[in-house]
């Protein structure tokens, strides 16, 4: 999946043009070809940074324009759509929070907010989160679902959270 046009200028989706035109113009700054050719002494390396301004220019050409930001917000809105059905994500993905004696299993979803699942809720579909320290082990009770599917806490993306390969984590 490549980087949204609001990812490479480090944006949030709603943000006002105000908004964009300033991260832009200090993105730019940041990768501008001549600057960067006067502080990198390594030459090769100047193609890197010199994709990323074009990315950057790209980006402002779209996103600077109602009506071609207006066009693309569609197109974006319809990959969401695409890609509602999910992303597949290993135990090894998540993020792992202690509340107590309850472990959390938290995967950044891209509005913002995440997919969650706790010890709690594992343990009733059949799987044992168990805690050794810094390590997580999750042992499957019955031969239940391999994989369980978690909804975002805020919009309608889900993924699907794989259980195989959980053991020493
Ligand atoms: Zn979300």
């Amino acid at each position: 999946m490549t980087r949204t046009h609001y990812e490479i200028l480090g944006v949030k989706e709603g943000a006002t043009y105000e908004e964009i035109r300033t991260r832009y113009r200090s993105s730019v700054l940041n990768y501008h070809p001549d600057k960067l050719q006067k502080t990198d002494d390594l030459s090769n390396s100047i193609n890197l940074p010199d994709n990323r301004f074009l990315e950057i220019q790209r980006a402002w050409e779209i996103l600077g324009n109602p009506t071609s930001r207006a066009v693309y917000d569609i197109e974006l809105q319809t990959l969401k759509q695409d890609a509602t059905t999910s992303e597949d994500v290993s135990i090894e993905d998540m993020t792992i929070e202690y509340a107590g004696d309850v472990v959390e299993l938290l995967y950044q979803c891209r509005c913002g907010d995440c997919f969650s699942i706790d010890s709690v809720e594992l343990e009733e579909m059949g799987y044992l989160l168990s805690r050794d320290g810094d390590f997580i082990s999750l042992q499957t009770l019955n031969s239940f679902p391999a994989s369980v599917v978690l909804p975002c806490g805020s919009c309608s993306l889900k993924i699907r959270l794989l259980m195989n390969n959980a053991e020493n984590m």
